[in-house]
């Protein structure tokens, strides 16, 4: 699988720039650009649902009470962010990556047993062990604290265009499970069976995402990996590096961003001596 496109033809992300003035820094086949790309077809399934149907749901600009719960994402989702930040100056990167630390502590102090899943390495493989971390996760659904690329000023998201799927979706769409159990989402949208009726489902772009976001063997074994609150994705970044600065993984090395999927997993998985 190579997608093929020159410099001059239209941006695979469906801006209408030529690619070399657009994401020209993406593989069109990289990890990134298929993210970007769902981003666009779900946005696409929203609207389209809501000029449709004419039901549109409470999330409005302001709205931001979502930003408190301890959404996990993948590494590429934040490294995409990343990508963002890599325009900030200096200053605000480290500010961010204080208040995201400083959020690891409250955490740890206040719920060691969610930190200490956190800080747990997990086999990749064990589904299981998989699927205790994610339930344990998931009995905290909401911080004390924001998301820390919430601007307490404005409270507007910082990285909105490049912000993850989960942020895209949670008020606008539904998955399955949404739709079996009543449960609260936000303080606007009380139960998650009503609002499952008047949304469209994200099902397929969560089932189709979890081929890009994990890694393949060469003889198509999949090897999961960990997704993490925002909080302690910083931690990690910090930790590899030791510096407060916009970067991505593997020692700023954009793999994720410049490499097709089957390149970037193959030096991935050699990484971590998994072939
Ligand atoms: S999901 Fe709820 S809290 Fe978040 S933007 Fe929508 S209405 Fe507001
Ligand atoms: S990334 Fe932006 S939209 Fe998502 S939780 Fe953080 S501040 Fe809110
Ligand atoms: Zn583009």
């Amino acid at each position: 699988m190579d997608k093929k496109i020159s410099r001059n033809d239209p941006c695979f992300c469906g801006s209408g720039k030529k690619y070399k003035k657009c994401h020209s820094d993406l593989h069109p086949d990289s990890r990134a650009a298929h993210l970007i790309e769902m981003h666009r077809n779900i946005e696409e399934k929203v609207t389209s649902y809501q000029k449709k149907t004419g039901i549109i749901p409470p999330c409005h600009k302001g709205c931001y009470s979502c930003c408190f719960d301890d959404f996990s994402i993948s590494e590429v989702e934040f490294e995409y962010m990343m990508r963002e930040m890599k325009t900030w100056d200096s200053k605000k990167v480290e500010e961010v990556y204080n208040i995201a630390l400083e959020q690891c502590e409250q955490i740890k102090e206040e719920r060691p047993e969610t930190w200490e899943a956190l800080e747990k390495m997990v086999d990749a493989q064990d589904i299981e062990a998989f699927r205790k971390q994610l339930i344990d996760h998931q009995k905290v659904s909401k911080n004390k604290f924001p998301c820390p690329m919430l601007d307490q000023e404005t409270k507007s998201c910082t990285v909105y265009d490049s912000r993850p799927l989960v942020c895209r979706t949670y008020g606008t769409t539904h998955v399955e499970s949404n739709a079996l159990k009543s449960v609260e989402l936000c303080e606007n949208i009380s139960d998650s069976v009503k609002h499952a009726n008047e949304t469209p489902s994200a099902d397929l772009e969560q089932y189709e995402a979890s081929f890009y976001l994990n890694l393949t063997t060469p003889d198509g074994q999949r090897v999961l990996q960990r997704t993490y609150p925002i909080y302690y994705w910083f931690k990690i970044f910090y930790k590899r590096t030791g510096k407060k600065i916009a970067q991505y993984n593997h020692y700023d090395n954009p793999l994720n961003f410049n490499q097709s999927i089957e390149q970037a997993d193959l030096t991935t998985l050699r990484g971590f001596n998994l072939i």
